[in-house]
């Protein structure tokens, strides 16, 4: 119990929740628990203020004009460019590109890359993407006649390295795969990986970081990937806001993604320039408020510390494995070492089905997610159709996985009668 105890100090979580007014409330009678991280997470007051303060004082169009409120808020947009950048360590704020989220910057990443594929090229993907990760490169592999190759998953729902080894050669062009996957759990060994790609192609690493932004802390030049993607709304951000970290090298090789205002350099009758990156990825009036949230969001990310948030969510999920484990006739998927996941728990119990589980949760307050989770070749490769999903964030408790356990046992006895 003694290291039950010291984790716990290193996160001080009752401060934590009171930054989060949506916590204090109740559903149907019963307090809210809410263990639907992985699909979005709720917001510190700081974030909700930034954005309203930056409403209430600095807003206007950005980069193109030269009064006192244009300047304001071009300083908010391009400052918090740069606080991301330092969060993520990118040798450069010129390599971070907003986005609506990780699904628009892997989409990019697809659609620009995905120019230069030709037919026989291999783009490599696993069967734990989330579909974010997966339907624009069979996208672009249709455009282009490039083919896609699939990393296998072990039975504890890790990547068969072995197998990504064999698949990687002189056809590869691009690796694009998930550091943390929303509907196993499983961190990813992502150095050996990069370590695996160098060797053996030249091929382009992309990872899908929407759950491993939130929860790891992010060193994208120690990682030895070439481009990372982000979600606000995962990580105490804002919705419909994220962002693509890429090697200023790669990014300047890329073709724009969509046309418009902002991205341009020049524009002739029959064709156009474009402007430096990232503005060259950034067609229209930007989110600005999205990015100053996403500052506001790094900010108390790194307050509280990513390493604290990671070792508060190991030991919930230590926590929640042992007690759903006892729950007759239910399996959790992904690895069975807690060291090897992140606070995410998919599970199925015989004899139920996973909506029936997450409804009678809801009836106690829980909120948790059942379905595929955008990841239907993760529940195809163990022959179900859905989980139900616990998933943890820096401000849930021990007495809250307590809670997930009792009623989790309770619905399971209900359900089979
Ligand atoms: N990848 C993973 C692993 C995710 O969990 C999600 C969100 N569930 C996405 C991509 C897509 O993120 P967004 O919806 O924010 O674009």
């Amino acid at each position: 119990m003694a290291n039950v105890a010291n984790a716990l100090l290193s996160l001080d979580v009752d401060a934590v929740r009171k930054d989060f007014p949506i916590l204090h409330q109740e559903v149907g009678g019963k307090p809210l628990i809410y263990l639907d991280n992985a699909a979005s997470s709720q917001k510190p007051r700081a974030v909700v203020e930034a954005i309203a303060n930056y409403y209430y004082r600095d807003h206007a169009n950005v980069h193109r004009g030269v009064h006192e409120l244009a300047r304001r808020a071009t300083e908010a947009y391009e400052g918090s460019r740069e606080r991301v950048a330092r969060w993520l360590n990118a040798a450069d704020a010129h390599e971070i590109v907003w986005t609506r989220g990780t699904s628009e910057a892997l989409n990019l990443l697809a659609f620009s890359l995905g120019q230069g594929l030709r037919e026989g090229d291999e783009v490599v993907v696993s069967e734990m993407e989330h579909h974010s990760n997966l339907v624009p490169w069979q996208m672009a592999a249709e455009r282009t006649g490039a083919r896609l190759r699939y990393v296998e998953l072990t039975a504890d729902g890790r990547l068969d390295l072995d197998q990504l080894a064999s698949l990687l050669g002189g056809r590869t062009r691009v690796v694009a795969l998930s550091h943390v996957s929303n509907a196993l759990g499983t961190i990813n060994p992502v150095e050996e990986i990069a370590g695996l790609v160098r060797e053996r192609t030249g091929a382009v690493l992309i990872l899908d970081g929407a759950q491993g932004a939130p929860h790891l802390k992010v060193d994208v030049q120690a990682l030895g990937c070439d481009a990372y993607a982000f979600s606000g709304h995962k990580m105490c951000g804002p919705t419909g806001m994220g962002g693509l970290w890429a090697r200023r090298s790669l990014l300047e090789s890329m073709p724009p993604y969509q046309g418009g205002g902002e991205m341009i350099a020049r524009v002739f009758k029959d064709h156009s320039t474009w402007a430096e990156v990232p503005h060259k990825f950034e067609a229209g009036t930007p989110n600005v408020a999205g990015a100053v949230g996403m500052a506001a969001a790094v900010d108390y990310l790194e307050a509280v510390g990513l390493d604290q948030i990671h070792d508060h969510e190991q030991l919930l999920t230590r926590r929640a494995m042992e007690l759903l484990g006892q729950v007759e006739g239910l399996t959790i998927l992904g690895p069975a070492d807690a060291r090897g996941r992140a606070g995410v728990i998919p599970f199925v119990v015989d004899g139920t089905t996973a909506q029936d589980i997450a409804t009678i949760l809801d009836s106690e307050g829980v909120a948790v997610r059942a379905g595929h989770h955008c990841a239907q070749l993760v529940v195809d490769r163990y022959g179900l159709t859905a989980t139900t999903r616990a998933s943890f964030y820096l401000y849930n408790t021990l007495e809250e996985v307590e809670r997930l356990g009792q009623v989790v046992d309770m619905a399971a006895r209900m359900l089979r009668g």
